[in-house]
């Protein structure tokens, strides 16, 4: 199991106890002790330079 030691309240949790928060269509991964911001969608859309595949794909399912 992969378990994230949170930077802020150095709290060990589990990637199911991540609160999911969806803010502006982007998914973010939040301890939920203090709601710090831990992962977000889009830094791993940088990491894999996919953004303009990603907003492809929101415009196809939307037609
Ligand atoms: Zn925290």
């Amino acid at each position: 199991m992969i378990r994230i030691v949170c930077p802020h309240c150095h709290t060990p949790l589990s990637s199911a106890e991540l609160e999911q928060v969806t803010v502006n269509g982007q998914l973010n991964l939040v301890c939920p002790e203090c709601s710090v911001v831990l992962v977000s969608e889009q830094q791993a859309d940088r990491e894999n330079h996919s953004l303009e595949a990603h907003y492809a794909d929101v415009t196809e399912s939307h037609a």
